[in-house]
This record gives structure tokens, C-alpha cells and sequence, in this order.
């Protein structure tokens, strides 16, 4: 998930009933009832059970609607404006419940694969390999964007990306592979070898490591 407005996980909501601090919560996709969205991506959400709205619903909704669900406080950000959203259960919404601090870190890493990917055109011609390596480290970025970064390595022809991307746990395999095959022509372009003792690069010919002094 992510947060266009950051300044929405400030705000402190306090339920009018019960004065319970309201939790912030991940607004569900659809407003059930009306097939509209409510407008906003979090909602505050009175989560206490003895809130009186939520006690006292079961028997208004059983009432009114003939079935088992009750009602929680609402409260849109920047407003104090009352509303009810009706639960079915106890747990709804409490795992939607948004946690400020890990909220604001994936934001800052959605931001920066945004930022990678847009400037994924130009950094070529700019030889700043930074937006590349950013997408081909990042496991959270879309596959497509990885490809293309990987995809680009060669232009660079910049050896600093071999240790960042040997020292990287890669989670599909995939990826990895095709990094392997990149490293393997850059260093092929460049007339060099992996060590396989110590992994310093070697000259393609060398018959012993400058590094470590093995027979290769
Ligand atoms: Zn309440
Ligand atoms: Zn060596």
C-alpha cells in the first residue's frame, strides 16, 4: 500500500462516544452499500469493543436489518464528522490496522523505485548507474522495471556492479540468472575472469590470482 499524503498517519482521532484513540486503518477497496469509495486511502476506526456504537449496535442492525452485524465509529482524515461503518465481526478492520512507522518506510521505498524508473531513460546518457542498481536490488520493485534495469548494465560498463550484485540475496532465481549472464559479458567485454578462491577479477588469461595467489 501506498500513501499519497504522509500527513494523514499524524493525526490523532479520538472516538466521540468513548473517547478511544481511533486507529488508522486501510480503507477497504469498495464502500459496501453505496459500490462508492469512501474518497480516501485510510479511514479512522474506533476498534474499541466496549465503544457503545459497537455494543449497542448488534441489537439496532438485528432490529432494523435482521441480521448479525454492528457498527464502528468512522472518521474520514482532516474531518471529526461522524460516521458508522457496519462490521460483520469483532476482527474487521483489525487487521487492516496501518503501522505509522512501517507505513512511512514503504512509502520511502516506493518512492525511490518511482524515481528509479523514471529515470531509467536518461541515466545512461548521464552515466549514473545508481537508478539501475536502486531497481536490481530492490525486491519490492515491479519485475518489469528490474528487467529493464538489468537489462541496461551492460551500457554501463561499470565493474562496481558486480560485488553489489554478488553480495545480493535475490529471491527469484530468475533475476539472478539474468544478472549472472550480464556480469559473465561484462567481464568477458573486459578481458576478465572471476577468481573462483577469492573472487577478485583477474585477467582472463592469468594462470594464478594477483589477489590470492591460487592456481586458476
Ligand atoms: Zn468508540
Ligand atoms: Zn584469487
Amino acid at each position: 500500500m501506498y500513501i499519497q499524503n504522509l500527513s494523514v498517519l499524524e493525526e490523532e482521532h479520538t472516538c466521540p462516544d468513548c473517547g478511544a484513540r481511533m486507529d488508522c486503518c486501510e480503507a477497504p477497496p469498495v464502500h459496501v452499500g453505496d459500490g462508492l469509495g469512501w474518497g480516501s486511502e485510510v479511514l479512522f476506526i474506533c476498534l474499541n469493543d466496549d465503544c457503545p456504537t459497537f455494543k449497542g449496535g448488534w441489537d439496532k442492525v438485528d432490529v432494523n436489518y435482521g441480521h448479525k452485524a454492528t457498527f464502528r465509529n468512522m472518521q474520514l482524515p482532516g474531518s471529526t464528522e461522524q460516521n458508522v461503518m457496519m462490521v460483520a465481526s469483532k476482527i474487521a478492520f483489525t487487521g487492516s490496522i496501518i503501522d505509522p512507522e512501517q507505513m512511512r518506510g514503504q512509502n520511502e521505498r516506493y518512492k525511490k523505485e518511482k524515481d528509479a524508473i523514471a529515470a531509467l531513460d536518461s541515466c545512461v546518457a548521464r552515466n549514473d548507474i545508481s537508478p539501475v542498481m536502486t531497481l536490481i536490488l530492490d525486491e519490492a520493485a515491479s519485475p518489469e522495471s528490474r528487467k529493464r534495469a538489468i537489462d541496461l548494465l551492460i551500457e554501463f560498463n561499470d565493474l562496481s556492479c558486480i560485488d553489489a550484485i554478488r553480495n545480493h540475496s535475490f529471491r527469484k532465481t530468475e533475476f539472478e540468472q539474468k544478472c549472472n549472464m550480464k556480469i559473465s559479458e561484462l567481464l568477458k567485454i573486459n578481458f576478465l575472469k572471476e577468481c573462483p578462491f577469492c573472487a577478485e577479477l583477474v585477467k582472463s588469461q592469468a594462470k594464478k590470482c594477483l589477489h590470492c595467489k591460487a592456481d586458476i
